[in-house]
C-alpha cells in the first residue's frame, strides 16, 4: 500500500466523538482527496459505538476501533500501541492529531517512534506538486510558517476551531475494522488516580457563539461582574486575557489566545484588551470582533469592525441597559 492516506485520532467525549474531531475529519478529508489515499479514523475506548457511525457520517472511510473496557480511562502509553496498530494497517503518509492535552503529549512520541518530526499547533494544510505543507501560526500569533516534512511519515496537531468540519452525511458508508490487539498491564506507566470535571457554568467558551473577554484593563476581579452579566443576556460566554487569569481574577480555563482556547465565535467583545498578537491568534476566526479600549491607538482598533474608545465602566452599562430592554 503507498504511503497515500490520512490518519486521524478521534477523541471521543461522553460517548461521542469531539468537535475537534469532525475538524480533524474536514481537514483530512480534503488532504487525503488532494493525495489520492484514504481518510481513516482511530478510536480507542469502550464508549466508541455511537462515535463510529458519526466519523463515517463525517467523511471517515474506515475507522479502527479499540474497544477494550480496560481502557475507560485514556492512558497514552496504550494510545499509542493502537495508533500503531492501526497505522501498521493504514500506512499513512500523515498522523493527524488534535492540539488537546492528548494529541500533544501523542504527537511527539509518536514521531520519536517514527523517526519522523511533528509539526504542532497547525491550522490549515494544502498539497502542493505532490508536497504536503502545513500552516502554524509563529511569532506569537503574528505569523504564519508553511512547513514540509523531510521524514515521513508526516505527524500534526490541529489547533482546535480552526477547521471548517464536514457536514454529515446521512447513510454514507464505511468500514469498522476492530483492532487485536494486546496491551499488557506494565506498558501502562501511568495511572488515573482521581478525575475532577471542570465545572462550566452556562454556555462552554469554545462553543459560545458570544464570547466577551476581558483584560487587565479591567482593573480586578470585579471587573469580570459585568462581563458575566453581558453574556447572561445575550447567551454568551466569558473569556479573560492571559495577565487577568495569571492575575487571579478569571479562571485559567477561560484563557483565549495562543497559550489558552482557540474560540470562533459570531461576536467577539474584546473589553480592556490591548490587541496582543498572542491574544488575537484565539479569537482571530470571531465573526464580528467589538473592541472597547479607553486608549484609542490601541493595537486592537486595527482588527476590530467595531471600536469603541470609552472607560468600559462608562459604555458597559449602557449597553447592557439597552441589551436587556
Ligand atoms: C509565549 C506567550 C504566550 C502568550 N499567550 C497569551 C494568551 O494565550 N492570551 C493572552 O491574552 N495573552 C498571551 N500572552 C501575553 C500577551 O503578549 C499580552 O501581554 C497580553 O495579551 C496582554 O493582555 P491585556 O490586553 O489584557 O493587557 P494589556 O496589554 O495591559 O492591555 C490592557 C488594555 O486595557 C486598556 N484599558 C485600561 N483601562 C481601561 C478601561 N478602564 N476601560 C477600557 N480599556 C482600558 C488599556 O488601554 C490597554 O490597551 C502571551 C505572551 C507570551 C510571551
Amino acid at each position: 500500500m503507498s504511503a497515500t492516506g490520512v490518519l486521524i485520532w478521534a477523541e471521543i467525549a461522553d460517548g461521542a466523538a469531539t468537535a475537534s474531531s469532525y475538524e480533524l475529519l474536514g481537514l483530512g478529508r480534503r488532504l487525503a482527496d488532494d493525495m489520492g489515499g484514504p481518510l481513516s479514523a482511530v478510536v480507542l475506548g469502550p464508549e466508541s459505538a455511537a462515535a463510529i457511525e458519526q466519523l463515517i457520517s463525517r467523511g471517515a472511510d474506515s475507522v479502527y476501533v479499540f474497544d477494550d473496557p480496560d481502557q475507560s480511562e485514556f492512558h497514552t502509553d496504550a494510545a499509542l500501541l493502537v495508533l500503531e496498530a492501526a497505522a501498521d494497517k493504514v500506512e499513512p503518509a500523515l498522523f493527524l492529531l488534535p492540539h488537546s492535552s492528548y494529541g500533544t503529549e501523542l504527537a511527539p512520541r509518536l514521531a520519536f517512534r517514527n523517526e519522523s518530526a511533528p509539526a504542532m499547533g497547525c491550522v490549515d494544510g494544502r498539497v502542493e506538486d505532490g508536497k504536503l505543507l502545513l500552516t502554524r501560526p509563529c511569532y506569537g500569533g503574528r505569523a504564519r510558517a508553511v512547513v514540509s516534512f523531510r521524514s515521513a511519515p508526516a505527524i500534526a496537531t490541529l489547533r482546535p476551531k480552526s477547521q471548517e468540519p464536514l457536514a454529515a452525511e446521512p447513510g454514507r458508508q464505511g468500514e469498522t475494522i476492530s483492532l487485536d490487539i494486546n496491551i499488557p498491564p506494565e506498558t501502562i506507566r501511568v495511572n488515573v488516580r482521581e478525575r475532577r470535571q471542570n465545572v462550566e457554568q452556562g454556555v462552554r467558551l469554545d462553543e459560545a457563539e458570544i464570547v466577551i473577554s476581558g483584560g487587565r484593563g479591567l482593573g480586578g476581579p470585579d471587573g469580570f461582574k459585568i462581563l458575566e452579566e453581558l453574556a447572561d443576556a445575550l447567551g454568551g460566554a466569558v473569556g479573560a486575557s492571559r495577565p487577568a487569569c495569571d492575575l487571579g481574577w478569571y479562571p485559567q480555563a477561560h484563557q483565549v489566545g495562543i497559550s489558552g482556547k482557540t474560540v470562533a465565535p459570531d461576536l467577539y467583545i474584546a473589553v480592556g484588551i490591548s490587541g496582543a498578537g498572542q491574544h488575537m491568534a484565539g479569537c482571530a476566526g470571531a465573526k464580528v470582533l467589538v473592541a472597547i479600549n479607553k486608549d484609542p491607538d490601541a493595537s486592537i482598533f486595527s482588527y476590530a469592525h467595531i471600536g469603541i474608545a470609552s472607560e468600559y465602566q462608562e459604555i458597559l452599562p449602557e449597553i447592557l441597559e439597552l441589551i436587556r430592554r
